[in-house]
């Protein structure tokens, strides 16, 4: 599916997004996970899963639909995973690390999805699923913290080593996150499609 099919579907999901996320007293999330599975294996729990090529594989025409991707935290939301990392651990994130392909589309479908739907691409908005299990976003009361900072149960994206370079950042420098730098290429990415 391209971009643009995924901005229409986003477009018309926004209203009963923007309603499932006000019954919560917050604004529409975005979820940005790897599925510590195989390249090319895509699952159900996401609204969009990314292929190693980078392309867009979406399971479900209505993105306000409640599925399970982050704890506690589905309603409203959006589930957006790379296929990637079966093996990782945070030294090494291995044969199946994330592709450049993928962070790539990830961070154009943050812009896209912002745009479509009218929220910021900040950490209150646009979480991977590391930060948004230690609670980063401030919102406290929905589960204790299983994320890198405290359990280490889920860690998604903490750690953006690419195929090429599974075992260390090429993206990241002075110690910022993989949260950072895909909110970081968002925000570039907003700014590109605002100007064509
Ligand atoms: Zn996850």
């Amino acid at each position: 599916m391209t971009l643009e099919e995924i901005k229409s579907i986003a477009e018309n999901s926004k209203e009963s997004l923007e309603r499932l996320a006000s019954n919560y007293g917050r604004d529409v999330k975005i979820y940005l996970h790897w599925s510590a599975g195989h390249y090319g294996q895509f699952f159900n729990d996401y609204h969009v899963n990314i292929d190693s090529d980078g392309s867009y594989h979406v399971t479900t025409n209505d993105l306000s639909e409640v599925i399970s991707h982050t704890y506690h935290r589905n309603s409203g939301a959006i589930g957006v995973s790379l296929a990637c990392c079966a093996g990782a651990t945070s030294n090494n994130l291995g044969s199946e690390a994330p592709t450049g392909a993928q962070i790539e589309s990830m961070s154009k479908l943050i812009a896209t999805l912002c745009i479509a739907l009218d929220i910021p691409c900040d950490k209150t908005h646009v979480l991977t699923h590391g930060e948004a299990a230690d609670n980063e976003d401030g919102i406290t009361n929905l589960h204790d913290p299983y994320g890198p900072k405290s359990t280490v149960e889920r860690w998604d994206l903490e750690f953006l080593g690419t195929s090429e370079s599974p075992s260390w950042n090429p993206y990241a420098t002075g110690g910022s996150r993989g949260g950072d730098v895909l909110r970081g290429k968002g925000n570039w990415y907003i700014k590109e499609l605002m100007k064509a």
